[in-house]
């Protein structure tokens, strides 16, 4: 469980608004430990390959953006969480391919759960103060979907640790990720907090 592994991506907007520092800090202080990082590129079949790891992944996205349009009272442009599903697929290609990213692994304990805390909800609109798309993001659903566009949201984070490993795997070869010692875990995971005094 203290090796839990997870996939972050900073989304090419991250980059282009110089948040790259502030993104690291926010994981770092937390005390899980960096151990893969890259910027890269990615091409649309590597972005495809991406979001179809999960293959209900099209429907729930889908369906998500439906039934936060339907809370809102917002008009529809269709019912169907497939069509819904395939056409944020097409803009997200556009959004994730369109300039550098930088790809990383976090390790620690529940390091999946706390990253995405961290990372805050999808739509920046209503993700919660503190979090990174609250703090940093204003956009929302309507105006991506107005525009023809996806959210713009900084972050990709692994939903699971299943899929974080899958995610990783398409992400890094194996001798991209670093196993090393950092000085802070002896107090992190110590049990009896006895090695502090000499
Ligand atoms: P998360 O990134 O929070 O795990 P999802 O996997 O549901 O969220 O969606 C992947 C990405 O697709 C989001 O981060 C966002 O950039 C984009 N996206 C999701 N829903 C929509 C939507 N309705 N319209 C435009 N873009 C969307």
């Amino acid at each position: 469980m203290k090796k839990e592994q997870t996939l972050v991506v900073i989304k090419p907007d991250g980059i282009q608004r110089t948040l790259i520092g502030e993104i690291i800090k926010r994981f770092e202080r937390t005390g899980l430990k960096l151990v893969g990082i890259k910027m890269l590129i990615p091409d649309s079949d590597h972005i495809k390959k991406h979001y179809t790891i999960d293959p209900d992944w099209i429907e729930k996205v889908g369906q998500k953006s439906i039934d936060s349009l339907a809370e809102k009272g917002e008009e529809l442009k269709t019912d169907d969480p497939i069509e819904a599903g395939n056409k944020i697929l097409d803009v997200l290609v556009k959004y994730m391919s369109s300039g550098p990213v930088v790809a990383m692994v976090w390790q620690g304990v529940n390091s999946v759960g706390v990253v995405r805390k961290i990372v805050g909800s999808t739509e920046p609109l209503s993700s919660d103060i503190g979090t990174i798309r609250g703090d940093f993001v204003l956009d929302s659903y309507k105006i991506a979907d107005t525009d023809g566009r996806a959210v713009r949201n900084l972050i990709h984070a692994s939903g699971s640790v299943d899929e974080a490993e899958k995610e990783i795997a398409l992400w890094f070869n194996q001798n991209e990720i670093v196993n090393y010692r950092l000085i802070q875990e002896q107090i992190i995971y110590d049990v009896n907090l006895d090695g502090i005094l000499e």
